[in-house]
């Protein structure tokens, strides 16, 4: 755990969220700032820094990440939702824990912004 890590404190369950799967070692939880009607936020319990991290060190917990936001998704908006991993400053990526945007439940526009 990193201690000024916001998402380490959520799966320390020292701030609050709203969980909406988990796993031994994944969580997911609704963003606090939805850009869309599903708007879920899929994190390893494990703190690691981007997606290119994880992939390196730990490839099976990327595809559980990835396997628990397409089942959200199912469950939620019929399996159709974009999957975001905003990596570094510029591309938007303000939580440096890793965690896939799953946006779905609306039409959405290409290229983002
Ligand atoms: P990023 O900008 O790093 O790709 O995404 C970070 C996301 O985390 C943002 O969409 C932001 O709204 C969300 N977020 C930031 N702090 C919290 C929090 O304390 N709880 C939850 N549930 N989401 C958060
Ligand atoms: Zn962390």
């Amino acid at each position: 755990m990193e201690t000024d890590c916001v998402f380490c404190q959520i799966v320390a369950g020292d701030l609050p969220s709203n969980v909406v799967a988990e796993t031994d070692r994944v969580l997911a939880i609704v963003d606090i700032d939805p850009q869309a009607p599903t708007h879920v936020l899929v994190l390893p319990k494990e703190h690691h820094n981007d997606v290119g991290s994880v992939a390196a060190v730990d490839p099976k917990l990327l595809a559980e990440m990835i396997e628990t936001g397409t089942g959200i998704a199912e469950n939620e908006c019929d399996g159709e939702f974009r999957l975001v991993f905003n990596t570094g400053r510029d591309a938007g990526q303000t939580v440096f824990h890793v965690h896939g945007h799953v946006l779905g439940g609306r039409s959405m526009q290409w290229p983002p912004g």
